[in-house]
Formats: structure tokens, sequence, C-alpha cells
């Protein structure tokens, strides 16, 4: 059990610069943020304004220019490859806008597919845990189905299977609704938002959609790469779906 009184996520003075030795330009101004376990934050802001960036230093899949970054009380700075990997797998799950499936498995072998390149084998338990992620996601009828077999939704579905296969403490979702529907992006949020609430997962979620960041319990704005505004939300009531 995560220590309640213990942020998840700590962020201190977070920059983040791109370019080469000559021309720099700093994307994220210093970014002070903290999650506790089990929060249900948005991450909203415009286009540009650095919040992909912001969830890739997080995700330890770029690293920070300066400032601190720690994950479940680690300090980040200075692990080397291997142990920012396990860092990774351990403690994080992804979703993305757009969901890289693999085209040529089936959903419940792009489940634990990730899970086995991580850890090296499969194993039984892997492949049963995947159809049990499969299950909680509504696809249990689909574990065989290839992706082109699935609808958009479906899809989505898979990878958020897969973005729980490893029992992540902090899920990380890029626009997870970006490519969807109205009403598949509600079932979608609405599934989210089922884990969150029954498993306790922690989940920093980018949204463009201001009816979907409504739902959330926290609401983070980032402008031109500073948070403007990080606020409490009491969710409005979802409709049924
Ligand atoms: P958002 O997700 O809020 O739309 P991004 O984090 O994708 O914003 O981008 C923020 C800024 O960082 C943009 O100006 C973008 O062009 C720049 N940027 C993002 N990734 C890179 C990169 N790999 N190299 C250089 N600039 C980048
Ligand atoms: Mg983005």
């Amino acid at each position: 059990m995560a220590d309640p009184t213990r942020p998840l996520l700590e962020l201190r003075a977070l920059r983040k610069s791109y370019g080469n030795a000559e021309v720099q330009t700093e994307i994220l101004h210093g970014i002070d943020l903290r999650l506790m376990p089990g929060e249900f934050a948005a991450l909203i802001g415009p286009s540009g304004s650095g919040k992909s960036t912001l969830l890739n230093c997080i995700g330890l899949l770029e690293g920070a220019s300066s400032g601190e970054l720690l994950i479940d009380g680690q300090v980040t700075q200075g692990l080397d490859d291997a142990a920012l990997t396990a860092l990774r797998g351990r403690t994080l799950g992804f979703i993305f806008q757009f969901h890289y499936l693999l085209p040529a498995f089936s959903a419940q072998e792009n489940v634990y597919l990730p899970v086995m390149a991580d850890q090296g084998h499969a194993t039984p338990a892997m492949r049963t845990r995947a159809l049990d992620l499969l299950a909680r996601v509504g696809l249990a009828d689909s574990a065989q189905k290839r992706p082109a077999q699935l609808s958009g939704g479906q899809q989505q579905r898979v990878a958020i299977a897969r973005a729980l296969a490893q029992h992540p403490k902090l899920v990380l979702a890029d626009e997870p609704t970006g490519n969807l529907d109205t009403r598949t992006a509600d079932e979608i949020f609405a599934l989210l938002r089922e884990v969150n609430r029954s498993e306790n997962t922690t989940f920093l979620i980018v949204t463009h959609d201001p009816r979907l960041a409504a739902r959330c319990d926290r609401i983070i704005r980032l402008v031109d790469g500073q948070i403007v505004e990080d606020r409490p939300n009491v969710p409005q009531a979802s409709e049924p779906i």
C-alpha cells in the first residue's frame, strides 16, 4: 500500500530546454508540482504550452535540464538507463492519443508483450493478467482479435489494459480521448475514473476537452511552460453512459 501522506510525484523547479550547445530554447520554466496517491488530475493548457514535454519528463522518457523529479519518493536525477527503466516499469503506465498497438499481434499479446520486453520472458501469469485486464476494460470477447478488427474506442481500451499491465501507481495519459468521438471519449474517461476509484491508481491526464477536465478532482493549467493555475475541482456528475 502506498504511503498516503507521501507524494507519489514531486517536481521542484523543473526546467526543460531543447537545442544544442549554441542555441537552447527553454520549454518548461521551473515547474513545481506534487501529486498524492489516488489523485485524478487534469493537465490543461493551449497547444504548444509544454504539456506533452512535461508528461514526457515525468514519464522519464526525456531528461529534465535542471530541477528535481521524485517518483514514489525516489530521486530520479543521476539514475542510469537501466535504473530508469526499472523505475518506469515499477511505477508508471502510459496512455497516448494514438495507441501504438502492434498490428500483427492480438489484443492479449499487445497487453503483455511490453511486460515481456521489460522482464525478458513471458509467463503464464502475464498472459492471464492480460485476459483479466481485457475483461476489465470490457473486451473479454476480443482478446484474440487484432487491432484492425477493433473500433477506435476498443483499440484505446486495449491500450488502457496495456498501461495497467504492471500495476502502475501513476498513469500518465496524453490526450487519451483526443482521437475519439464524444460518446466514446466519455466511455473511455469513465473507465479511467473507475480504475482510479477502485484501485486508487493515480492519474495525470492531459486533455483539451473542458468537459472532461471538469470531471477531474484537480485542474492544473500550463501556459507557456509555467503552471498558471492549480486548483481542486468538484467533479460534476457524469451523465450515464
Ligand atoms: P503541448 O503538448 O502542450 O501541445 P509540447 O510539449 O508538445 O506542447 O511542445 C511545447 C513546445 O516544445 C513547442 O513549442 C514544441 O515545438 C517544443 N518541442 C517539443 N518537443 C520538442 C523537441 N523534441 N525538440 C524541440 N522542441 C520541441
Ligand atoms: Mg501535446
